[in-house]
């Protein structure tokens, strides 16, 4: 029996990349007729024509499907539509714009043949396609999301893996909004490999992650397998009082010497310190405070304009 091979591939303005992933992905399938294609494309809010692009794409090749959302729901959301929709016995993400190269999913599917359960990809680190500035920021993020949490995310993996339909099935089935889809496989188990890859460069187009939401995607990850921010902002405020403590003795001296007033700058230091910290650990508890609420009112993480897949 044929295998079933499910491509998901969020796009969020990717008009000129669409046709060229869908020509190279299917053309890639027409050399290894034993595995069954089925590549959908989540559009993600798109404001080109990346839509038009799609159903143009559809009445072409039999296995290409959309995904249409009716507003920008962000990269994670598209995934976890595409793992909701898709029907492979495997099911692998891909970027749009080429920067995954495709030739690479038949590497992944023979490591899912010899029994592992879930492929990571890893950008090798003379990557040249990288920004200085993503790799710094992304390595540290690991490195402080493995401190912070119990689980080890393979540093220079993105979202760029094969994962098996027994996976998928289990993300269908998590109440949980907001998943933080690379932690959230760390966290599944199962059988695991890494395979390398080299990064290309994004053929059409600029990056669609700004700043504002690998700042957000950070917080997602930080806050979405750990309390441990909440714990430290304990340690934080017991050791600062135990700290302050220490002023007592200098308050009294001081007053008996008569020289209090004098103190007027290392008040307003402390003042402003303390104001700082008690503002960034409100701010942690927000954080929190604010999954919860989100949780709570069980939106949908995405909504569907129209597909072409018959359910
Ligand atoms: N993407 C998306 N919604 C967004 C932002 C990005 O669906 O809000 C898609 C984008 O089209 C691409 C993938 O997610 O296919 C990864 O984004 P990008 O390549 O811009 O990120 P980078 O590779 O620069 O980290
Ligand atoms: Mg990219």
């Amino acid at each position: 029996m044929r295998r079933k091979i499910s491509v998901i591939i969020p796009a969020y303005n990717e008009e000129e990349n669409i046709p060229l992933i869908a020509e190279r992905l299917f053309t890639l399938f027409e050399k290894h007729p034993t595995y069954e294609p089925e590549v959908i494309f989540m559009n993600d809010g798109s404001r080109d024509e990346s839509l038009e692009v799609l159903k143009a794409l559809s009445e072409k090749y039999m296995n290409l499907y959309y995904i249409d959302f009716s507003r920008n729901f962000g990269h994670q959301n598209a995934l976890r539509a595409g793992y909701d929709h898709a029907t492979g016995d495997a099911v692998i993400c891909l970027d749009a714009d080429m920067q995954h190269p495709p030739e690479m999913i038949f590497e992944l599917i023979k490591k899912w043949e010899n029994g592992f359960e879930v492929v990571l990809c890893k950008r090798k680190d003379n990557s040249e396609h990288v920004g200085r500035f993503k790799k710094a920021s992304s390595n540290n993020f690991y490195r402080t999301l493995s401190f912070l949490t119990d689980i080890n995310i393979e540093p220079s993996t993105a979202d760029f893996r094969l994962i098996d339909r027994k996976l998928v099935d289990i993300i269908k089935s998590l109440p949980e909004k907001d998943i933080f889809f690379r932690g959230m496989i760390a966290w599944m188990g199962f059988k695991q490999t890494v395979v390398e890859y080299e990064q290309q460069a994004r053929i059409h187009g600029e990056t669609k992650y700004s700043f504002k939401k690998m700042m957000s995607l950070a917080f997602t990850g930080l806050t979405s397998f750990s309390v441990k921010p909440l714990h430290t902002a304990i340690y934080l405020g017991l050791s600062i009082s135990c700290l302050s403590i220490l002023y007592i003795p200098y308050a009294v001296v001081s007053y008996l010497n008569g020289s209090a007033i004098s103190g007027w700058a290392s008040l307003i230091v402390t003042v402003s310190f303390f104001g700082g910290l008690q503002l960034l650990i409100l701010g942690v508890i927000g954080l929190y405070l604010g999954k919860l609420f989100m949780q709570s009112k069980h939106r949908p993480e995405y909504i569907v304009r129209e597909t072409n897949i018959q359910s």
